[in-house]
């Protein structure tokens, strides 16, 4: 099967935004063993959107659209698909419940102009949309075999449903089968990470693996492609566990997995509790744990104390050791993550300070020194982080580091 992509949008053509859509889509396809064969930018214009369609059906079978469903008259995509199709539009009641629904949970009412995205081309299967209200549609040109796939725009939006619903409908027409499994890598970069492998990584031709690195995450996805998912999967087993040889403890997940969903269990079934002292993440660390759902069994309190009189009072830390060593020093991370413990009476106390810049730092304590505590059932341990960037990049740093600090000592 031949695809491709037209992304719709004159925000695009202007450069406001970049098309990420386009990279999303081509990759999954490329996982189903679907060959992209171009992507296209037109802006929300009826005579070159047509123009487009025209153009890349001549090419191929399945032109997959994204942008232009929202409510505004300049949202065109699935009326000029369904005008290309000459396909009439009818009311669709049952997304339009869901629309207002959707409102609804705002408490809000939908405009009239939302009843525009309840309308669909006769015959078309509708793709709810479970983030946001614009339902996308596979609109079906019978007699030529051509199919047009149109999704919303906003990211979250597209990839969730192309996920839920055009993932499992575009299956069906692989030859083969492709299976993926990603190994999720924390602890070292992406290039030592592919060093340790760098033999395996040779001459792969089926599975392929291919390393990603995406803000503080490396991953490797391994890929097989059969007749059967099983047989796909049976091709994984053995690089998977070559891989998971080499990288040890590295390797700590797999899938759609999170480093905070991997400490929460590790947490929850060793049944210890955990309180976090920030400085420099500023509840960067405490909102990464509350992201996983269950947090709660575990979870019982972060403080952000960033003065030093903060940290004295909610965190006992002595005024001696602050005027001693610093607010930034191996001394108070230890007394920073030892006080929360007590104060919060949990099992574990984290702790971080340094020094986020791009501001206050001096030759002995430059920007980018952190240093983090944690103490478990009363024993305290102290790293000291070095990083460089930007104060955003040294406090998510600092916060990726502390997650997997304590997921290793847990193991
Ligand atoms: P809405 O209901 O929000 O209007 P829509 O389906 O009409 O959705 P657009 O209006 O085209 O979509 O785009 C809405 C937003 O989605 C854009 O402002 C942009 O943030 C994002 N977006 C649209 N197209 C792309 C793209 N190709 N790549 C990445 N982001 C995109
Ligand atoms: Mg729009």
């Amino acid at each position: 099967m031949k695809a491709e992509i037209v992304a719709v949008g004159t925000e695009l053509l202007l450069g406001d935004i970049v098309n990420t859509n386009a990279q999303y889509l081509s990759r999954e396809l490329a996982a189903l063993g679907i060959s992209v064969y171009r992507q296209t930018v037109v802006g929300d214009n009826e005579e070159r959107l047509l123009a487009t369609f025209k153009d890349a059906l001549s090419r191929c079978d399945l032109v997959i659209t994204t942008g232009g469903l929202g409510p505004t008259d300049d949202d065109i995509t699935k009326e000029i698909a369904a005008k290309f199709f000459n396909k009439e539009l009818v009311f669709h009641e049952e997304s339009w419940e869901l629309i207002k629904g959707y409102f609804n949970k705002m408490e809000k009412e939908p405009g009239e102009n939302n009843r525009k995205q309840a309308y669909f081309p006769k015959d078309a299967i509708i793709l709810k949309n479970n983030n946001g209200t614009a339902p996308g549609a596979i609109l079906k040109d019978e007699e030529n075999n051509k199919t047009i796939i149109v999704l919303p725009g906003p990211p979250a939006e597209m990839e969730r449903m192309f996920k839920e619903s055009v993932f499992p409908y575009l299956k069906r027409f692989r030859s083969s089968v492709f299976v993926s499994k990603v190994l999720r890598i924390a602890g070292i970069g992406e290039s030592e990470a592919a060093d340790k492998i760098k033999d395996i990584l040779q001459g792969q031709t089926n599975p392929t693996i291919a390393p990603y690195a995406k803000q503080f995450d490396t991953t490797f996805r391994i890929t097989a492609s059969a007749e059967s998912e099983e047989k796909a999967e049976e091709m994984i087993k053995p690089v998977e566990k070559q891989i998971r040889d080499r990288l040890g403890e590295n390797v700590y997940g797999e899938g759609e997995v999170t480093m905070e969903e991997v400490v929460a269990k590790l947490l929850i079934d060793k049944n210890l509790t955990i309180s976090v002292a920030e400085s420099c993440t500023g509840g960067l660390l405490a909102s990464r744990l509350i992201n996983y759902p269950g947090i709660s069994q575990v979870f019982v309190e972060g403080a952000v104390t960033y003065s030093n009189e903060a940290k004295m009072r909610r965190l006992g830390v002595k005024e001696s050791t602050l005027e001693k060593y610093g607010a930034v020093s191996e001394e108070t991370a230890r007394e920073m993550a030892e006080g929360i413990a007590r104060e919060a009476g949990t099992d574990i106390g984290v702790s971080t300070t340094g020094i986020a810049g791009p501001g206050g730092g001096t030759e002995e304590k430059p920007v980018g020194l952190v240093y983090a505590g944690l103490c478990i059932n009363g024993v305290t341990k102290v790293k000291k982080l070095n990083y460089n960037g930007s104060r955003e990049r040294i406090r998510n740093r600092t916060t990726a580091f502390v997650l997997d600090w304590i997921r290793r000592e847990l193991l």
